[in-house]
């Protein structure tokens, strides 16, 4: 039995994730299950994988945890700092970092003080801190298995190459739901329309990201971080059907993909259950029903945000801790209808330009960057 933690039980990851356990519930145990504010559904998941802890990060609703929970013999406890220190815990093997932002980091960094696997979907973590994570993950010789399906993807191609060099990658993109729309066309979209993506079911964040395109940016500095390359090594291809969910080229010019449906169930079960395989009931793949798969090359000029990720690896430091703070706070203001859709790469430029560079940061960097970044971004708002 592999005994797991989820942090974010209660989202889009965090319950496809308690799906695939309970596919194989006589592989998995569910140890810790962590939520924001979403009591009622913590508590229902917690009463139904018998968990032995469980943390609400928002104190106020503490209580009602407490009482639902306290007579199933579950450990119930609330705040930032108890959710930072229960991944900790001796009984947990891996942790499912399904966190939203920022607020991943701090858990993530202890998960791996403490040597556990990590399943990382909280790609924010690695923007934020990537050399911090990555030096910390080898030093303690603790696995990052990637979540993201693109990352999957990369991740599943080079399972059997050992040492073989990879030239480059591509990574997929569908494109959101404003692919080929013009800047005029998207200076009056509304959040409704950029919370309907085509393909994948997530999130509102990253549903948001996906439709300005920070979502990919975001990802290449995942890539970078999670498979050791240079900016130029990653490329970006949309490919509306997101059946070729990434690519891998090799030194000797073959490439590899890895395809299936869109179903995150999949990069979910596969870091969950790697190094093995089990199996799934989900939905195969029919040539059929796909038969054109296509290619495009993203329109970096009206989706910006690309453009400021590749920036941001090219200039390091705390570059992309900016970009990351300034865009949590820009997309949140989206979602409030404070700003309209192209204001968010606007002040994400904007705050890359104003906060100050730090090129070696240590946490407590990462920690100052992160809080100047969000108040530059809050005044830009
Ligand atoms: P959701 O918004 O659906 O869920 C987020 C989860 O984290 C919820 O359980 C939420 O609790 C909890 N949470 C949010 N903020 C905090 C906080 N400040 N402190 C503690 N807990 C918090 O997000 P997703 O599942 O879509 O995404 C999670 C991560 O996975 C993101 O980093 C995203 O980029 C990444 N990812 C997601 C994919 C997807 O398909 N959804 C695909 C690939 C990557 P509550 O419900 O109580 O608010």
């Amino acid at each position: 039995m592999k005994k797991i933690a989820i942090l974010g039980a209660t989202g889009s990851i965090g319950t496809q994730a308690l799906e695939v356990i309970e596919e194989h519930s006589d592989k998995f145990q569910v140890e810790v299950l962590t939520a924001n504010g979403n009591a009622d559904l913590l508590i229902q998941q917690a009463i139904k994988f018998k968990p032995n802890v469980v943390v609400i990060a928002d104190k106020t609703q503490y209580k009602k945890v407490e009482e639902a929970l306290w007579q199933h013999d579950i450990k119930t406890y609330a705040g930032e700092e108890a959710l930072a220190q229960v991944v900790q815990m001796d009984s947990i093997d891996l942790v499912l970092t399904a966190l939203v932002g920022y607020s991943g980091l701090l858990p993530t960094i202890n998960a791996i003080k403490a040597k556990k696997t990590i399943a990382l979907a909280n790609k924010e973590t690695l923007v934020v801190a990537g050399e911090l994570i990555i030096k910390l993950a080898q030093e303690n010789q603790v696995a990052i298995l990637p979540v993201d399906s693109e990352h999957s993807a990369i991740f599943q191609c080079l399972v059997g190459e050992f040492n073989n060099k990879i030239e480059k990658i591509y990574l997929t993109a569908s494109g959101g739901p404003f692919r080929g729309k013009t800047r005029e066309e998207l200076a009056i979209v509304t959040k409704e329309q950029a919370l309907k993506h085509p393909n994948w079911d997530m999130g509102a964040k990253i549903t948001i990201d996906s439709a300005t395109l920070m979502n990919k940016g975001l990802e290449v500095i995942e890539a970078k971080w999670l498979f050791n390359l240079q900016p130029e090594q990653i490329d970006v291809i949309v490919h509306p059907q997101s059946i070729i969910h990434s690519l891998v080229q090799f030194e000797d010019g073959s490439m590899k993909a890895q395809l299936g449906l869109p179903d995150m169930k999949h990069p979910i079960q596969y870091a969950l259950s790697f190094p093995e395989r089990f199996s799934s009931q989900s939905k195969r793949f029919e040539f059929m029903n796909y038969p054109e798969l296509t290619f495009e090359k993203p329109d970096t000029e009206t989706f910006f945000n690309l453009q400021l990720a590749y920036h941001a690896l090219e200039k390091g430091g705390n570059t992309a801790c900016i970009l990351n703070a300034a865009n949590e706070i820009a997309v949140d203001a989206f979602l409030k209808d404070k700003i309209t859709f192209l204001q968010i790469a606007e002040i994400n430029q904007q705050c890359m330009e104003k906060a100050n560079f730090i090129a070696h940061p240590t946490y407590e960097d990462y920690v100052a960057t992160n809080t100047q970044a969000r108040s530059i971004a809050k005044e830009l708002v």
